[in-house]
Parts: structure tokens; sequence; C-alpha cells
């Protein structure tokens, strides 16, 4: 890093008054615009251009990144390990199509490009979408974890057979230094068909298991000199907790729920817990309800961000494409049936009937804003037909198989039938997720934001809505809206981050080139 690190190490300058660049600073002044809508007593609509100015202040250092994933021992954990490695040393393996090398395809932040502007022939220029600010280069990622299952990273990717042979020879030596540390099993949370693996489980009680996660985020911090830890679940889908009062439904009462070894209270919520008190960013890849209402109040009281939940990886992903396609386009999806079968740990995990529970809530909610948005086609409380099937295949392993029916109504009364299958390992689908969040979130955590009411700068709010797009069920702060839609996601991501940097919204309008 050094020298190469800070405002000096951008990849390009924005040259405009309301930007400045310290050494270790971006500061842009920007006019966020919008429109308010009044409506008087007679129904008539007003709609009023707003403005807002926004001040942002973004740290240009880099820092040291530690991500310590729970579930390490994982398909999801192996892989992405497996993989960053593999991108890191550059390995380069053969397979009966001929030599293949690393990548990381699939993180929108590593493989996709923005546009940044137009260059003086009128011709659009386009730059990574790392380069719009700086951002940690996951090769540098520091990976650790924890597992209740002992297996090191070598053996664990064996075992989730996704990877091809070639490059597992190549990576086995290093992986097998890799050993998860002993983590939290409460039997009652994932399937009891998972029982077998448990043979790294921490003694003691809530309190103590608590004081050891803290314990261990600390040690890893301090044992490879981080500057950051960001901590994701990409452990086993629990149950869902119930929300309690009392027990979980403030931080002090949460607090002394595990101080009483209460039963609600999750291994991802002491997790979660255990990350909010270190200061450690957390983000949840499961559909479990982990952020229970007193983990959401700590975080915000702590200020640490936090993220969920669900990977938002391929069936549910398309279908936040498609409907977002149908009703922009004024066709009326009445059904949407959803089957997948799959045969790795995790669809083993799922097939037992309270974890499946927490994957159906979580894949059930992905249209409503679309729908919610168009009140020609759909009356108010109107829904298409919604149902998500999920079996346990052993043979078809990592490689998940998506099948998707979407029934429309169109023009005049005819119907439409369109007929999806998708099928691809699905841990090579999560793994970039895996990135994208903790890329976003790590850069989100240096940013601050200040607006005319404000006489200082502060950070964003806990809850990280910008993390929706890699998400399947996005938490969002208490009473804001939910987006679901993938286009809006991004353009969120893509504005926000144009902002931080002073550069205006990109409106794809191209008015430069529709004069005569
Ligand atoms: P996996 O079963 O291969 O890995 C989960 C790992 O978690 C296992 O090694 C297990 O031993 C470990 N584990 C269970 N409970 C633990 C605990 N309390 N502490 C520490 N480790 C624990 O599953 P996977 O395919 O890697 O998926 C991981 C999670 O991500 C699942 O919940 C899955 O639903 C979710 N997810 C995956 C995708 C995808 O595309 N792969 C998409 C969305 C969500």
């Amino acid at each position: 890093n050094g020298a190469a690190n800070g405002a000096a190490a951008l990849k390009f300058k924005v040259n405009a008054p309301n930007v400045q660049y310290t050494d270790d600073h971006i500061l842009s002044e920007y006019t966020y615009q919008n429109t308010r809508i009044d409506r008087d007593a007679n129904g008539n609509v007003t709609a009023t251009p707003t403005e807002t100015i926004y001040h942002f202040k973004t740290e240009a250092k880099v820092p040291k990144v530690g991500l310590m994933m729970v579930g390490w021992g994982g398909n999801n954990g192996s892989t992405l390990t497996a993989s960053i490695v593999a991108n890191r040393r550059n390995v380069q393996w053969r397979t009966k199509e001929g030599v293949r090398t690393p990548n990381y395809y699939g993180s929108v932040v590593q493989a996709s490009t923005l546009k940044l502007g137009v260059d003086a022939n009128g011709q659009d220029v386009y730059i990574p979408f790392r380069d719009i600010l700086p951002m940690v280069n996951p090769n540098d990622l520091v990976l650790g974890g924890w597992d209740i299952n002992s297996a090191n990273i070598a053996d664990a990717m064996e075992r989730a057979k996704v990877l091809d042979y070639d490059l597992q020879r190549q990576l086995r030596d290093e992986l097998a230094q890799y050993k998860p540390l002993p983590s939290i099993y409460y039997p009652d949370f994932i399937a009891a068909n998972q029982e077998d693996r448990a043979d790294n489980v921490l003694p003691g009680t809530k309190a103590e298991h608590l004081e050891r996660i803290r314990a261990d985020i600390r040690e890893f911090r301090r044992a490879n000199d981080l500057d950051r830890v960001v901590i994701i679940w990409t452990a086993n889908t629990e149950r869902f907790a119930s929300v309690l009062p009392g027990i979980n439904d403030t931080a002090d009462n949460l607090l002394r729920a595990v101080e009483a070894g209460h039963e609600e209270v999750a291994p991802s919520t002491v997790f979660a817990l255990a990350a909010i008190l270190e200061g450690t960013p957390f983000i949840n890849g499961s559909p479990q309800n982990t952020f229970v209402p007193g983990v959401v109040e700590l975080a915000e009281r702590k200020r640490v961000h936090i993220g969920g939940d669900d990977f938002k990886s391929g069936q549910t992903k398309m279908k936040s494409v498609l409907v977002d396609f149908l009703v922009n386009a004024g066709i009326k999806p009445v059904g949407i049936t959803s089957y997948n079968h799959l045969g790795n740990n995790d669809g083993k995990n799922l097939s037992a009937p309270q974890q499946f529970r927490s994957k159906e809530i979580s894949k059930s909610n992905v249209v409503d804003d679309m729908v919610a948005a168009n009140h020609l086609l759909y009356r108010k409380g109107e829904h298409p037909d919604h149902v998500v099937v999920i079996k346990y295949v052993p043979a078809v392993g990592d490689s998940k198989r998506a099948l998707d029916e979407y029934v429309s109504e169109i023009f005049m009364g005819g119907r439409n039938t369109i007929s999806l299958y998708n099928t691809c390992e699905d841990s090579l689908l999560a793994s970039p997720l895996i990135i994208d969040l903790v890329l976003v979130t790590e850069l989100m955590t240096r940013v601050q934001f200040r607006t005319g009411e404000m006489a200082e700068y502060a950070p964003f709010h806990s809850v990280l809505s910008i993390l929706s797009y890699m998400l399947k069920a996005p938490m969002v702060p208490n009473g804001t809206p939910v987006v679901n839609a993938l286009s809006k996601q991004r353009t969120a991501m893509e504005n926000v981050f144009r902002a931080f940097v002073g550069l205006p919204p990109q409106n794809e309008m191209l008015l430069e080139h529709k004069a005569f």
C-alpha cells in the first residue's frame, strides 16, 4: 500500500468546484434532487422539485481488512477461500476444455463496469466498478472464521465438490493450514441431520460463548495486524427465533437473555452481538431472523453497520429482474411458481421443515414492491400467486436446479407463460456476492455525510440498505422502503457512489445525441 494508497492512488479526479481532495479524504458537496408530492382535499396532485445539499467525506486510504466467515468450512466458505487464494497466486489449472485462469466473474464490484461519462467524441467511457472509489482488493483480504465442523479448508473444499480437481490439487497445501475456530452449536436451531458435522463446538454458557467470540475477533485482528474486520454469516440456515417481549425485543433485554442463557437466542444472534460489541460490521447471508429487534437497537446504539438477509444468488435474482421487466412493460404476472432442487449440505439442512420455512419466508416478498408500484395492473392488496418449493436431491450436489414458471395476463385477455430452467454451482454464485458485500460494507464504514441541519459529519445508518442488490430479503432502516427490483438496486449503488465523488447520477438520457 504505502505511497500508492490514499488520494494519490485514485483512478480519476473530478474537475469541479464542489469536489476537493486532501491527502486522506475525498470531499464532495452534492445537490440531491427529489420530487415531493402533495395531494389536496380534492385529490389534486402537486409535484414540487426539491434540493438538499449533502456533504460527503470519504477516507481515501484503503485499510487492511480481515474477513471472518461463520460457516467457513461450508461450500461457500471453502469455495470463496480457495478462489481468493487462486486469484492471489494466479493459479492456472487444466480442464478438458484447456487451461483456465482465475477471475472474479459474478462480482459486481470486481467484474462489472460503470459509465463514468462521455469523451470529446461523444463516446461513452466505462471504468471498472471498483475504480469509482478506493476499495479493498479481494486478493488482499485476510481470511478466517469459525465452523462447528473441524475439517481444514482443504478438506472442506474437497468435500464441497465445487472446484476442478486440478485447481484443488494446487491449492491443497496452503488451504490445509486454514483451520476453522470452534463455534457455537445449539442443535435446536439447525436441522437434526447436521448433528454428525458438529465436532468443533465451544463448551460453556451463552454468556461465555459471546465473550469467546469477541475474544476471537480481537485476536484475529491483532494476529494479522488488521485495521478492520468484517464478519459474514454463511453458516447453515437456522430456524426463525421467536421475538419475545422482555427477551430479544430490546438491546438490553437481549444482552440479559444471553446472560441468562435463554433458549430463543440463536447462534447467529450471539455472533451478531459479538461483532457489534467489537465494532465490527456483521452481514447475514442466510434467511433466518438473526437481526431480532434487540440486535438492530444495539447496532444503532454502537453505530456499527449490519446488513442482511440471505444472499440473492440465483432464482430470486432472476425474479427481481423478470417481474420488474414484466410489470414495467404493462404485463401482469398472475402466477409465479418456483421449484428448486439441490444436493449439497445446504439442501440437506433445508430439507427440515423449520429451516425450509426460513428460506420460504425470505423468498416470498421479493415481488411486493414491483407489484405495489403499478396500480394500473394490481388493485390495492392484490398479489400474483407465488409458490416456492425446495427439495433435496443428493445426486446433483452443489449444482442447484431452479425451475420457474411465470404466468402473465397480456393484451385483451391473452395469457403468456415463461418457463425458466437455471442450473449452475450454487457456491460459485454466492462466493462473488460475499466479496461484494464485504467490499461495499467496508467502503461504507469509511464514508460520512452532513446535511445543512447537521453540525458535524455522521456515519450512514447502521442498517446498510445499499447492500440490497446482493440480498434476497433486504433489511432497511425501520420504516423506510424496501426495494427488490435488481436494476433499481444497482442504480442506487452506482449513483450513491457517484455522489461520494461529486458526480451527478447516471441518467441515460443521451440528450446530446437527440438533436437534429
Ligand atoms: P454449507 O452447509 O455447505 O455450509 C454451512 C457451514 O456452516 C457448514 O460447514 C456447517 O458445518 C457450518 N455451521 C453450521 N452451524 C454453524 C455455527 N453455528 N457456527 C459455525 N458454523 C456452522 O452451506 P453453503 O452452501 O455454504 O451455504 C451457506 C448458507 O448460505 C446457507 O444458509 C444457505 O442457505 C445460504 N445461502 C446460500 C446461497 C448459495 O447460492 N450458495 C444463496 C443464498 C443463501
